[in-house]
């Protein structure tokens, strides 16, 4: 841990909030480092191309074991002071580089086996949720000023189309994006919603169609 620690020290002794924010992911960086030591993530170059065609940037994404991922969350909970509980990625945004949980990997692993979620399980819900969690970090780098609100209203806009590239039929396609905004996205915590996030709201991306999201 003594990383962790040197880490933590330098953050608190920068004198600006910027330095302290930055401090703040110098010890997440730690512990990733700490906890991919003995199980280390795998660089998922076909993930990252979903990225790279649905919002049009070049990540590296990187997927966790799960033997690591649980550990890494309970130390990074302490250093969130607990708020993120259901945490499914990590962005690094110097390095453009997403780290994620082992579910989410499985579930777009299935994606792009296309090999489609059956009714009665609960992989419909992973599908929808694995493509807005790697295109939610995504559009971070994409565009790095706008809002949590913001990034998960354009990261649910990608649900629709990816789906509909695996060629399951634009009904499976309509099914998978309702299930993001009527199940998915009423669940997510407040930060990351608004109001704005509408059929031809201000960050309806197609505001010329009512297929929506
Ligand atoms: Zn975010």
């Amino acid at each position: 841990m003594q990383p962790v620690a040197d880490a933590a020290r330098r953050g608190c002794a920068a004198g600006s909030p910027d330095g302290w924010r930055n401090g703040q992911f110098d010890v997440v960086r730690q512990l990733m480092a700490l906890h991919g030591e003995l199980a280390p993530p795998r660089q998922r170059r076909d993930y990252a191309r979903i990225a790279s065609r649905s919002v049009g940037v070049e990540p590296d994404v990187y997927c966790w074991q799960p033997a690591a991922w649980p550990p890494f969350l309970e130390h990074y909970a302490i250093v969130r002071g607990g708020e993120q509980t259901s945490l499914k990625s990590v962005l690094d945004r110097g390095a453009s580089r997403i780290d994620l949980d082992p579910a989410m990997c499985a579930a777009l692993g299935r994606y792009l086996q296309r090999i489609k979620p059956s009714e009665v399980t609960y992989q419909n819900f992973e599908l929808a949720e694995s493509l807005i969690v790697l295109t939610h970090e995504a559009e971070h780098l994409k565009a790095p000023s706008a809002s949590e609100a913001a990034v998960e209203c354009y990261a649910l806009q990608h649900v629709r189309p990816l789906v509909r590239e695996a060629g399951w039929g634009d009904a499976f396609a309509n099914e998978i994006a309702l299930l993001a905004w009527e199940i998915y996205y009423p669940r997510v915590p407040p930060p990351f919603r608004t109001g704005e996030c509408r059929d031809g709201g201000p960050l309806d991306r197609s505001p010329g169609s009512n297929a929506w999201p």
